[in-house]
């Protein structure tokens, strides 16, 4: 490959850095770098500590597995949300993606991926028990399963729907104006929220 002379080893490590970064080729690489070296120093500062802050002091939901600057993320600390339904997701980027909808007002489950026999991801390296035990309690009436269309997807959604079919709840999943193996986060807000408002009861 052609190997770009950047006069700097300091802007070659740079833009080694951005290019590392998903999406990020080595030409908006050396365009960010150059861009960020014309910013004045507090700025570049301060972009380079909210990622250092963000890795260091980011927490997870105790319950939901949400990012989240405490141990309850705001969605489940807010008493004037649903909590009768949970909706199951892949990605703390599917919650972001149903909270832009506006539409949705339960809890999430925030499994961090999906059964994939290829990745070497069993049901046991995903927070599956914890969905379990969350959806006996009293309050729960209601499952959202809504992860991926894709094979992983539907074999997760199917594992959980065996796992939770035992207790007295009702099981949904959204409704599919969404192409098959669409990740949520594609999907427009507005079809997502209908997606969500439209589910139905799942079925095998
Ligand atoms: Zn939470």
């Amino acid at each position: 490959m052609f190997k770009q002379n950047y006069s700097s080893t300091l802007l070659e490590k740079a833009v080694e850095e951005f290019a590392s970064l998903p999406g990020i080729g080595r030409k908006s690489a050396l365009r960010l770098a150059l861009h960020l070296l014309k910013q004045p120093q507090e700025n570049v500062d301060r972009f380079g500590n909210s990622f250092i802050a963000l890795r260091k002091g980011v927490k997870y939901c105790n319950i939901c597995n949400m990012i989240s600057d405490n141990h309850i993320c705001s969605v489940c600390a807010d008493q004037t949300r649903d909590r009768s339904t949970i909706c199951v997701v892949e990605s703390i980027r599917d919650v972001l993606s149903i909270e832009n909808t506006g539409q949705y007002t339960g809890l999430y489950h925030v499994l961090g991926g999906i059964i994939s026999p290829i990745d070497g991801v069993g049901p046991a390296d995903l927070p599956i028990k914890e969905l379990v035990e969350r959806a006996q309690s009293q309050d729960v009436k209601e499952v959202i399963l809504a992860l991926s269309t894709s094979m992983e997807g539907e074999t997760t959604s199917f594992y959980l729907y065996k796992k939770l079919s035992a207790l007295n709840l009702k099981i949904s999943t959204i409704a599919r104006g969404v192409g098959f193996g669409d990740d949520l986060e594609y999907t427009d807000e507005l079809t997502l929220g209908k997606s969500i408002e439209n589910r139905h009861l799942f079925k095998m």
